[in-house]
C-alpha cells in the first residue's frame, strides 16, 4: 500500500520537566515496565509530566504478536512474584489519584496470568487505599473462572480493547477474535464494575463499521469507549490506510454519546489510558 503522509495534527513535540525525569526515575528504578515507552506511546511527555503512566505487568515479551502493537513477542520469562509489590510501591511515590495497569498475553501459564493480575490489584490497593484503579486486561481466552478472578478484586474500573472493527479483526489481531473480547466485556458488565473499551481507527474501517461496534458494545454493557488514530510502530507493522480528520473524530464522540455510552473519549491522540483519571466519574 501507498505510504500515508502525516497530518500536521498528528506532530508533537516531547516536552520533558522535572515530573516526567522523576516519573522515569520511579519506573526505572523499580525495574517495571509500561506500555507508554513499550506501546511508542506519543502522549509520553504530556503523561509522564504530569505523574501517570500505565504499568505494563506480566513481563515485557507477550505471546501473542498483533500485527499494530510494539510490544515484544515470544517466549515469556518466569513471572516476578515481586511485581505486584513493586507496582503498588510506584504508585504511591507517584502519588497518583488514579493508577491504570495492563498486561502482556501470557497464554503460556497455566492460568493464563490470573492470579498475578488479582495479587497486582490486592497489592496496590492495600498499599493505596485512595487511589482508583483501572485495569486493561488481555482476553483470558474467554475463560470465565480466569476473568473473575479479576473482577473478584474489585478494580474500580475494567476496560478491554475491541482495537478494531469486526473485519479488520482477523487482520490484525493475533489469537483474540471479535467475539470473544464481547463475550469478557459482558461477563465484566455483569460483574457490576464500569466497563471500558478502546479501538483504533485508520485500519481501513468505515464510519458505518465503527457505529456497528459501538452498539455491539453497547448490547454488551459498555460504558465507556475511546477512539484514537492507529500510528504504525514500524515498517513491518500493518500500514496506516487512513489518518481520520478531528471533524471525523468529533463526529464519532457525538455519535457515540448519543447511542448511549456515558463518555466517548475520541481523538487522533487518544489512547486506552490517555485522561484515564476522568472516567472515574462514571463507576
Ligand atoms: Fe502512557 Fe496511556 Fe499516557 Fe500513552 S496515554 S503515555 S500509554 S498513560
Ligand atoms: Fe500487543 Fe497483542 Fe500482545 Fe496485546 S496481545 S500486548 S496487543 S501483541
Amino acid at each position: 500500500m501507498e505510504h500515508v503522509k502525516k497530518p500536521e495534527w498528528l506532530k508533537i513535540t516531547i516536552g520533558t520537566n522535572a515530573r516526567y525525569t522523576d516519573t522515569k526515575r520511579i519506573v526505572d528504578t523499580h525495574k517495571l515496565h509500561t506500555i507508554c515507552s513499550s506501546g511508542r506511546c506519543p502522549n509520553l511527555g504530556e503523561c509522564w509530566g504530569k505523574g501517570t503512566a500505565t504499568f505494563m505487568i506480566g513481563g515485557a515479551i507477550c505471546t501473542r504478536s498483533c500485527k499494530f502493537c510494539n510490544t515484544l513477542s515470544g517466549k515469556p520469562l518466569p513471572l516476578d512474584t515481586q511485581e505486584p509489590e513493586r507496582v503498588a510501591e510506584s504508585v504511591r511515590l507517584m502519588k497518583l489519584d488514579h493508577a491504570v495497569v495492563t498486561s502482556v498475553d501470557r497464554d503460556d501459564l497455566p492460568d493464563l496470568g490470573a492470579a498475578h493480575w488479582a495479587a497486582t490489584i490486592k497489592a496496590i490497593k492495600e498499599v493505596n487505599p485512595n487511589t482508583t484503579l483501572e485495569t486493561l486486561i488481555p482476553d483470558f481466552q474467554g475463560r470465565e473462572e480466569l476473568i473473575r478472578m479479576v473482577t473478584d478484586a474489585r478494580p474500580d474500573i475494567i476496560s478491554h480493547n475491541m482495537e478494531t472493527v469486526r473485519r479488520i479483526s482477523p487482520l490484525v489481531r493475533s489469537v483474540a477474535t471479535y467475539d470473544r473480547s464481547l463475550e469478557v466485556i459482558r461477563q465484566i458488565a455483569e460483574s457490576g464494575i464500569t466497563v471500558k473499551s478502546g479501538i483504533m481507527v485508520g485500519l481501513g474501517e468505515t464510519p458505518e463499521e465503527v457505529e456497528q461496534t459501538m452498539d455491539d458494545l453497547l448490547a454488551n454493557g459498555c460504558r465507556i469507549l475511546t477512539i484514537g488514530q492507529y500510528l504504525q510502530p514500524s515498517r513491518k507493522h500493518y500500514p496506516v490506510h487512513e489518518y481520520v480528520t478531528p471533524e471525523q473524530f468529533a463526529r464519532y464522540k457525538e455519535t457515540g454519546e448519543k447511542k448511549g455510552f456515558a463518555t466517548v473519549e475520541s481523538g487522533p491522540l487518544v489512547r486506552s489510558s490517555y485522561h484515564a483519571e476522568k472516567h472515574i466519574r462514571y463507576k
